[in-house]
């Protein structure tokens, strides 16, 4: 653990936290990327841009998500009392639509009148295709043609919002090609375009603005459980992909040292090369599509495969601001495998009635493995970031129902 005191403050102007993050971009986008900090610092940051941002995340997303006791659940496992945020009951089905709807009007701002994104399971993609459709803005969404056979119901409904959703076929044809050819269309018509990336990842400011837009999740569960508990929770626990649910919920509590943050990574088929996409686990430093972070990479540099269960979780960079958290201590990371997160996505919905996005599931999957170790005075959240309708073709599918 860092002897250095853990800074809330970050990034720096260049996007750091400590070692990660910063602009690793063509000269191209520089200027577009400077622009945009600057909009967001100005713009961004006043009252009347955020009172706008907090009535639709009201009125059109569905904010506030209840915190919700799960006292089957709580019941099964003996030990601290769980809480569940319940970023599932937002429009759209999970928590992309509080960066999707603060991006837009980020967009609208900058005069821009054409949006790009990309998108792995769909989530992101039917969020942006949603609130363009909301602001009548033009959308292209690129998403690997892989991605797009497995998630072909989230393809029709980005299709039915308006967009255009463009197929990618090079190399493992998921979302890191999507995300390069994103890149492509933003470099040729930055001046008309903004390009809403669905993370808490890429070049700065990126991981800044959506760490920023989710800390809703991380506001309201703070007041949630203050009103419920009268006292902070002693641990918080959210599946980690790029890393964004993870960090808003996280970014508010970094400061109360009592409260312990656990990422759960996507374990895959275990710890093998190839076979998971836990990049705490046999990742290393790296740069990929804008950030330097914790990567899957070989030993010359080139970057591994990855496999999850979960589309959302299937990347090979994890945020910058996670690998910041990691190393000072601040907030432990694990993983869960595809079984593990099978049998949680079939428990909560057996004790609880509700039904998770496999993604979420690998935080379940961790507190109930890990929770019995806390005793029953103790209080426990765990950040469900999305439902699971996308998800209960596949996992019929393998669970032979
Ligand atoms: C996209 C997605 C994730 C993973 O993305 P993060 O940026 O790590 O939050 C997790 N859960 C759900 C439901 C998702 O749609």
């Amino acid at each position: 653990m860092s002897t250095e005191p853990i800074h809330t403050n970050l990034p720096d102007s260049g996007g750091h936290f400590g070692p990660y993050g910063g602009m690793f971009v063509p000269e191209t986008l520089m200027t577009s990327l400077q622009e945009l900090a600057a909009e967001y610092e100005t713009a961004a940051k006043t009252a009347a841009f955020q009172d706008e941002l907090a009535a639709h995340l009201r009125d059109f997303a569905g904010r506030p998500t209840p915190l919700y006791f799960a006292e089957r659940l709580t019941e099964r496992i003996g030990g601290p009392k769980i809480y569940l945020k319940r970023e599932d009951l937002l429009h759209t089905g999970a928590h992309k639509i509080n960066n999707a709807l603060g991006q837009i009007l980020l967009a609208r701002k900058m005069g821009k009148k054409r949006i790009i994104a990309e998108t792995g399971a769909g989530q992101h993609g039917v969020a942006t295709a949603t609130v363009a459709a909301r602001f009548g803005f033009d959308c292209v969404i690129y998403m690997g043609a892989v991605d797009m056979e497995r998630q072909a119901l989230n393809v029709a409904r980005m299709r039915f919002l308006g967009a255009e959703v463009v197929p990618v076929t090079a190399g493992q044809a998921t979302l890191k090609e999507a995300i390069n050819e994103a890149m492509r269309d933003w470099v040729t018509n930055v001046r008309t375009s903004h390009y809403i990336l669905g993370s808490a990842l890429g070049s700065h400011p990126y991981p800044m603005i959506v760490r920023d837009f989710q800390r809703v999740i991380g506001d309201e569960t703070r007041a949630q459980i203050l009103e419920k508990e009268g006292r902070l929770p002693d641990v918080i626990v959210a599946c980690v992909g790029g890393g964004s649910n993870a960090i808003g919920m996280f970014y508010p509590f970094v400061g109360d040292a009592g409260v312990a943050l656990v990422g759960v990574e996507a374990g895959g088929e275990g710890i093998v090369r190839g076979k998971h996409a836990a990049r705490f686990q046999g990742g290393k430093l790296g740069v990929l599509q804008g950030t330097k972070t914790w990567v899957l990479a070989d030993d010359d540099g080139q970057i591994e495969l990855t496999h999850s269960v979960s589309a959302g979780l299937d990347y090979a960079a994890i945020g910058p601001e996670h690998s910041y958290l990691r190393d000072a201590g601040r907030a432990s990371y694990d993983y869960a495998t595809d079984e593990e997160a099978l049998a949680a996505f079939r428990i909560l919905a057996e004790t609880e009635g509700i039904i998770p996005a496999l993604e979420s599931a690998h935080a379940i999957a961790w507190i109930l493995k890990r929770g019995g170790e806390y005793s029953s005075g103790k209080l426990a959240v765990v950040n469900l970031s999305g439902r699971g309708d996308k998800d209960v073709q596949q996992a019929a599918q393998i669970c032979g129902i």
